[in-house]
């Protein structure tokens, strides 16, 4: 963890700062800022929280004045910190998706969960123990909610797909879309002149693929002009990264399902057939001129997750 925060800062008053998991490049949060008022969006693990704070100082703006914490959803990368924010935000309100609020009041269960996706030693490094939210400072938000930010209007999408309990945020101020993990991933590092790579996280235990064709649609009916993605920052090619992201998730299913009929192997087995995919993917229709290797080590995490909460969905379909 570094002690200097690295941010970026886009116009309409949205910063997207990384919140340093794993590595750097890999999982962000966004602050939005409008007159006096601020709110997060995601808030990575407790140990991301004083580069949060850093970034609120550079911007004027104090504690006092965050009005909203926005965890898109309860997986950790997203949520893990939210309690630990609030403790030091005295006037923030924390807006959850229904289905994730008990989660965020009593983080036990989902503490158990993550340290059955990532292992023991994984999840004591990176995440830590989760402290609970006082119930009276978590509101729920369902489809269609709006809340505003001094005089900017916040609407909150339900999002299934990659999450149940997964909404997206819609600002009509920079007409964007703050996406968490419902427009997928796609690191800076595979960018290549103009192509970008795009994959789904299917990440355990709820991944729903008709589901998330329909999230997407919905999205693009906004008319976004960017989407802010935590995995990783803004990007503005949204209707090709819908495009992409729907033939990614088909190619996923094909590749589960056969993977299923041959009945062979598990989730490591799995993992590799994603990767090769993905390789073939950036080498061939991207054309990017990285060494296979750092291509490997770049996304051997996320496929392992993915195949992971592929093979949850295979038994449970
Ligand atoms: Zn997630």
């Amino acid at each position: 963890m570094n002690t200097k925060a690295k941010w970026i800062d886009y116009e309409h008053g949205v910063s997207c700062i990384d919140t340093e998991i794993f590595r750097m490049g890999l999982a962000s949060c966004y602050l939005i800022r409008q007159g006096e008022h601020a709110a997060f969006v995601d808030t990575g693990t407790s140990n991301s929280l004083p580069l949060l704070l850093q970034v609120l100082d550079a911007h004027g703006l104090t504690r006092e004045q965050v009005r909203w914490v926005m965890p898109t959803h309860v997986h950790l990368d997203h949520a893990g910190g939210a309690g630990a924010l609030m403790e030091v935000l005295p006037n923030a309100q924390l807006l959850v998706h229904e289905r994730g609020a008990a989660h965020m009041i009593a983080p036990q269960k989902l503490q158990a969960g993550s340290l059955a996706v990532y292992g023991e030693d994984r999840y004591n490094s990176v995440f830590g123990d989760l402290k609970p939210v006082a119930e009276h400072r978590v509101t729920v938000v369902r489809d269609g909610d709006v809340v505003a930010l001094g005089n900017r209007q916040l609407q909150f999408i339900d999002t299934p797909g990659h999450a149940r309990h997964h909404y997206v945020v819609w600002d009509s101020v920079s007409r964007g879309l703050f996406c968490g993990d419902s427009f997928g991933v796609s690191y800076p590092e595979l960018n290549h002149g103009a192509n970008r790579f795009i994959f789904p996280p299917t990440t355990p235990v709820q991944f729903d693929p008709a589901a998330w064709h329909s999230t997407i649609n919905r999205l693009l009916e906004f008319s976004p002009q960017y989407v802010y993605l935590t995995h990783f920052g803004r990007h503005d090619r949204v209707g090709q990264f819908a495009i992409e992201l729907h033939q990614q998730i088909d190619a996923y299913v094909v590749i589960a399902e056969k993977f299923a009929e041959a009945a062979q192997g598990g989730a490591v087995e799995l993992a590799a057939l994603l990767m090769q995919h993905s390789c073939q993917e950036l080498l061939q229709q991207n054309q990017l001129k990285m060494p296979i290797d750092a291509i490997r080590r770049l996304l051997n995490d996320d496929m392992e997750l993915n195949a992971q909460g592929l093979i949850h969905w295979l038994q449970r379909r």
